[in-house]
């Protein structure tokens, strides 16, 4: 077609850094869409390709070794307005192209044109801050961040997922502008927190959200974990460093988002719960309720999704205590019973959440913690074996105990369903229908109700 074509970008850095990537971007010095649409005829007439006509890009997937996204789009030169991090766009040069990129890192390209194919383009000295492993932007960092906002977040991520620092200058620049992170879009900056989560080590870029100043517009409630209060000489544990310690430790043993998250927020309602008594110290009593009725709110505020996901992680909050609970008494059977009960099929990932909730500098302690979840994991795998709790519903529907008495639905079902679960788990009733039967009777006889007889 004759039109010039690189690739840039990510795959050019990831490719430098040895780091598998599936994604290509191919900018042309002419239009993206018709020299997508006539790759993808070369490559396999069957292939669709989408297009973003308003964005004049074009993408496309491609199996080959590897599943390929290839998006292109043409060279093009942006300016910007102060309230929107969407750019004035025009045609540009290869070059103006590169300096809308936004790290060094980031600018770099491959030529696939026939004079000079392979040859990679590097015009702010990219390959050699690959090297230092080292962010900065190409242009003034001030005007860079100002412009799009977005660009903060990103370079955080990038200093957590590749082990990089972020130049001083960019890092001002940075802490100066994090105000203007309220321009974008709340969903484009969770993309980005999760990524950040997702990380080896998230609580590096946490660190680096909480020094820029950035922390208290995107997550003002975990920044609210920080700092210790002291009272007669008696502090309590930074709950900020705590929790980023929690998610570290997690971290190692699951890639679960949703785990992580809860790790994120297991103590979230510690400042609010937290008071002073006198010879017992400080207390965050009930945190894991409150905690749990938090959530909900926190993921709608960070438009995290509100489904099963959100459910996910209140359970995990509301439950957290739980095992380390049991951890340190005599753990009896029908404890055991109800955690399994409460925790359902989600018991692995709450026992996994809880010991990395383990962040004592004593080894000794740490050592006994860990002993006695061990004991408590082989004692649900006992009883587990033994009754089958985890996917258990009670014998007795609200529906047969409304029949039995002939009654409404109403308050005094519910007693009587919780009685007969509470005493199963307990032990005090065998696990079949008829003892579960005979119980309902006795306990609504109790509050005054006859069986009807049909
Ligand atoms: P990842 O796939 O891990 O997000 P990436 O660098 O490929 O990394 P993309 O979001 O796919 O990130 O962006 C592709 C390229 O587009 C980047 O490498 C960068 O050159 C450029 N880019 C993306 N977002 C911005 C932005 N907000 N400002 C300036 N350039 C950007």
């Amino acid at each position: 077609m004759g039109v010039e074509a690189y690739v840039v970008g990510g795959y050019v850095r990831d490719s430098i850094l040895k780091r598998p990537s599936e994604d290509i971007d191919i900018v042309v010095l002419g239009s993206g869409i018709e020299v997508a649409t006539k790759v993808a005829k070369e490559l396999d007439p069957s292939i669709q390709v989408k297009v973003f006509k308003n964005f004049g890009t074009a993408m496309f997937q491609f199996r080959g070794e590897k599943n390929w996204e290839v998006e292109f789009v043409g060279a093009r030169k942006e300016s910007y307005r102060l309230n929107s991090r969407k750019p004035i766009v025009e045609d540009g040069s290869i070059e103006d192209d590169h300096k809308r990129r936004d790290f060094t890192i980031n600018a770099l390209a491959f030529s696939l044109n026939k004079k000079n194919f392979g040859q990679l383009l590097d015009p702010f000295n990219g390959v050699s801050d690959i090297e230092s492993k080292c962010i900065q932007t190409p242009l003034d960092p001030d005007i860079t961040y100002s412009d799009d906002p977005l660009r903060m977040m990103r370079a955080i991520r990038f200093a957590a997922q590749l082990g990089f620092h972020i130049e001083e200058k960019s890092f001002d620049a940075i802490s100066r502008n994090a105000k203007r992170i309220k321009i974008v879009s709340k969903e484009r900056v969770l993309d980005e927190l999760n990524k950040i989560i997702l990380c080896p080590k998230p609580s590096n870029g946490f660190d680096l959200l909480e020094k820029s100043g950035l922390l208290t517009y995107v997550f003002p409630e975990l920044l609210n974990l920080k700092g210790v209060d002291t009272r007669n000489g008696i502090g309590h544990k930074d709950n900020f460093y705590h929790t980023l310690e929690v998610l570290d430790n997690l971290s190692l043993h699951s890639n679960n988002l949703w785990l992580r998250w809860a790790a994120l927020l297991h103590d979230i309602a510690k400042p609010a719960t937290k008071s002073f008594f006198e010879g017992q110290g400080w207390t965050f009593h009930g945190h894991e309720f409150k905690g749990a009725k938090m959530v909900p709110k926190i993921f709608s505020s960070l438009k995290l999704p509100m489904n099963e996901k959100m459910r996910f992680v209140q359970k995990m909050v509301l439950l957290h205590l739980r095992p380390i609970v049991l951890s340190q008494e005599i753990v009896s059977d029908s404890a055991i019973r109800r955690l399994l009960f409460d925790a359902g099929d989600d018991i692995d990932d709450l026992m996994t959440l809880c010991e990395a909730d383990i962040t004592s500098k004593n080894e000794t302690k740490v050592k006994r913690f860990l002993a006695n979840f061990k004991l408590v994991r082989q004692k649900l795998i006992e009883i587990e074996e033994k009754d089958n709790i985890r996917n258990w519903q009670p014998p007795i529907s609200g529906e047969l105990i409304m029949q039995t008495f002939s009654i409404q639905p109403s308050r005094q079902v519910g007693v009587i369903k919780d009685a007969i679960r509470n005493a199963i788990l307990d032990g005090e009733v065998s696990n079949n229908f008829d003892d579960a039967f005979e119980f309902m009777v006795k306990k609504g006889s109790e509050i005054g109700l006859t069986m009807v007889n049909k």
